[in-house]
């Protein structure tokens, strides 16, 4: 192909917000509302989004790394446990074990999903007797989901909670045994799934996340946690009231409240989720097409029904070469992601290049290219044309 005769007025990211005059109109409102934050407009997200995911309840944090903290914190996990998760993922996923004291271990990717290897996490679990491991933390990486059914069935085998870092992949799902539709973040099968809100995320409320579980108990509990521990519920209490002011820290909690303005936000974001949903997808569609045309162009997982397209991966033999040429042309590709394993954090734990092997080989080739809602046909056909430069050039 040769160089593209459209030129894009904007600088192309990989990812980025959709912010439409309802939703500043929504904002306006919610600042001239009597609560700022701990109003109504929380509990009415927190409604809505549940309804969206098709869980039962859902609590919004202040991010998406607040509610992992959170979900560890109410799962109990503490010094000396060890929990599993992937090397392919934000930090973020597996650094909630750390802040409970817990031990992070990783098992390696399937190369061909991205996703975590369930017949990886199979072999490290039959290494160690039952009660070595506590818990699991999938990542329904880059928007497709996990398959939390067998994961269900492996985590019951040998007494692990789930918890389903959704962040990439609300309006995602996978197809169970019986043929059913499984949204992820659904409480079907993890017992508490995490959202983030964050502006590269299909909703976003500038800072923001939400946990989402079909478990009442720990319902009641994450409500308490992100605010200091304390609770007013009469049905909780464990003494008498002395007054109509009356409120008990219960345990050691903290302010991972999400605002009404970012929750009235939100809201109205909410109301356009599955037109992005449906737009990221018709632009998932328009890449593989043209891809299937460029040699030298590996697509990650393609046509995979139910994967909600947070990002569209490609790998590549000259990933360096390819992001700064990019870069030059005003599209800021990005790379997603360095192991966990390799931050120097983790190999301060012991953790080195070469534990994860598959996981390593694809970071070496990975690029996220630009996907998000208002990114329109020329701007995806003007991508499209400078990585066949690039590629064309190279060979
Ligand atoms: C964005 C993200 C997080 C963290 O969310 P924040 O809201 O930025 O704290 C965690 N896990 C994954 C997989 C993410 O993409």
């Amino acid at each position: 192909m040769s160089e593209s005769a459209f030129h894009p007025t904007r600088a192309l990211p990989y990812g980025r917000q959709n912010i439409t005059d309802a939703d500043v109109a929504a904002v306006t409102a919610a600042l001239h509302a009597d609560y700022l934050t701990q109003g109504p407009t929380v509990a009415e997200f927190e409604k809505q989004f549940a309804a969206y995911v098709g869980a039962k309840y859902a609590v919004a944090v202040s991010n998406g790394t607040a509610a992992l903290h959170l979900c560890a914190m109410a799962l109990k996990v503490q010094a000396g446990q060890r929990v599993i998760t992937t090397p392919l993922t934000f930090s973020a996923s597996a650094n909630c074990v750390r802040y409970c004291g817990g031990e992070v271990h990783f098992a390696d990717i399937d190369p061909a999903t991205g996703l975590i290897d369930l017949l990886q996490v199979q072999a490290l679990l039959e290494a160690h007797p039952k009660g070595h491991f506590t818990g699991i933390i999938p990542v329904d990486f880059a928007g497709l989901a996990v398959d939390l059914e067998a994961t269900r069935q492996l985590a019951d085998q040998y007494g692990l909670w789930i918890i389903e870092d959704s962040c990439h992949a609300p309006g995602g799902f996978f197809i169970d045994s019986q043929g059913q539709e499984q949204l992820c973040g659904n409480g079907n099968f993890a017992d508490l799934a995490i959202f983030s809100f964050h502006p590269v995320k299909h909703i976003a409320t500038g800072e923001g996340g939400m946990i989402t579980t079909n478990s009442e108990q720990l319902f009641h509990h994450l409500l308490r946690l992100r605010t200091h521990g304390i609770t007013r519920d009469p049905a909780d209490l464990k003494r008498e009231p002395d007054g109509g002011w009356y409120m008990e820290m219960q345990e050691l909690g903290y302010n991972y409240r999400l605002p009404d303005l970012n929750c009235a936000l939100g809201l109205s974001q909410l109301t356009r989720a599955d037109a992005g949903l449906a737009r990221r997808r018709l632009l998932a569609a328009r890449y593989h097409v043209a891809f299937a045309q460029v040699p030298g162009v590996t697509v990650l997982a393609p046509g995979r029904k139910g994967h909600a397209y947070h990002l569209y991966v490609i790998e590549v033999a000259d990933r360096k070469g390819l992001y700064d040429f990019l870069k030059t042309k005003q599209i800021f590709a990005q790379v997603h992601y360095i192991p966990v394993h390799r931050m120097p954090y983790y190999e301060g734990l012991g953790w080195k290049a070469g534990d994860f092997p598959l996981a390593e080989e694809y970071y070496a080739h990975c690029l996220s290219i630009p996907l998000f809602p208002t990114l329109t046909d020329e701007e995806q056909d003007y991508v499209v044309a400078c990585i066949s430069e690039f590629l064309s050039v190279e060979c």
